[in-house]
């Protein structure tokens, strides 16, 4: 007979199923059910338990470390962790799934504040490198596509600049939502959004991922630091919160400017060459060209 959970217990399981994974275990095994009466009763008998195996209050969790919690259907609180995904070993067809599983979102307040549309992200779901920026601007959000306006055409150059064709890379942001405003996203939305990002990097397996700017690198790396500590060194990356692929290693991060920062202050642009020189160097990337402007602005 299925087991029926009280839904505070299952809220309280899902929450430690998190914390597994953060730890990286993810493959959970249910005890045969008369273990578990034998456990109960044995624990009926006034034990206290040892103060490390009860349950933790935890604070709220830093952005890259949240899961995306499927709706439990039945009584089994760990089928939350088989995200529709994990059934195909195939990159598009896993974007597809998540994609679908986004649907028209509602989970953040961004819905309700004037969004057109939702920019999921764009791209060869083979890439090798990745692109994330911080979310959609007017021109994102009425086309549907991450970085179409003026910082997108500057990406566009520092794209072609680094030797690598825009069709052959994949784009998307920390949030799929427009901002009001072009103001920054908030923490919820951005916990809220990025465990579908997560999944996204974890479909794609890049070698090589690029946070553009400070709000998109400090969400992927939860570190809240300047771009000046960011910038000019690698880290090692792998999507919290969700299952990926054993045989891949996880992939390399830097961080560069946003490109609309660039346009603030072109000054920055050569430091921003130097970021992708470093990247371009990794992947074993010709530039195309050597431009005395190496990230010309149009
Ligand atoms: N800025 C971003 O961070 N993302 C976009 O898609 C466009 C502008």
């Amino acid at each position: 007979m299925p087991l029926t959970l009280d839904p505070h217990l299952r809220r309280a399981l899902a929450e430690r199923v998190r914390f597994y994974n953060e730890l990286g275990i993810y493959d959970f095994y249910q005890r045969d059910p008369r273990l578990s009466e034998i456990a109960d009763q044995t624990l009926a008998t006034d034990v206290a338990l040892p103060l490390e195996s009860q349950p933790e209050v935890r604070e709220e969790m830093p952005a890259r470390k949240s899961a995306v919690i499927q709706p439990v259907a039945g009584g089994n609180a760990f089928e939350i962790l088989q995200l529709k995904e994990y059934g195909t070993a195939d990159p598009g067809e896993a974007l597809k799934l998540i994609r679908e599983d986004l649907g028209e979102c509602t989970r953040c307040k961004l819905h309700l504040q004037g969004r057109k549309q939702i920019v999921y992200g764009v791209g060869n779901p083979h890439a090798d490198l990745m692109f994330v920026g911080e979310g959609p601007g007017a021109d994102e959000d009425a086309q549907g596509e991450p970085f179409v306006g003026r910082a997108g055409q500057l990406l566009n150059n520092m794209i072609k600049a680094m030797g690598v064709r825009r069709e052959d890379i994949y784009i998307a942001n920390i949030v799929k939502c427009r901002p009001p405003g072009n103001r920054t996203p908030e923490r919820d939305e951005c916990e809220t959004c990025s465990p579908f990002l997560m999944r996204q990097i974890a479909a794609i397996k890049p070698k090589v991922v690029v946070a553009l700017g400070a709000v998109s690198a400090k969400n992927l790396l939860a570190i809240n630091a300047p771009m000046s500590e960011l910038r000019g060194r690698w880290y090692d990356f792998k999507p919290a919160g969700v299952r990926s692929d054993p045989s891949w290693p996880g992939a390399r991060l830097a961080v560069t400017y946003h490109p609309a920062f660039l346009l603030r202050d072109p000054r920055q642009k050569g430091e921003a060459w130097k970021d992708l020189q470093m990247v371009m160097k990794y992947l074993g990337l010709d530039p195309l060209t050597k431009l005395a402007d190496p990230v010309p602005a149009r």
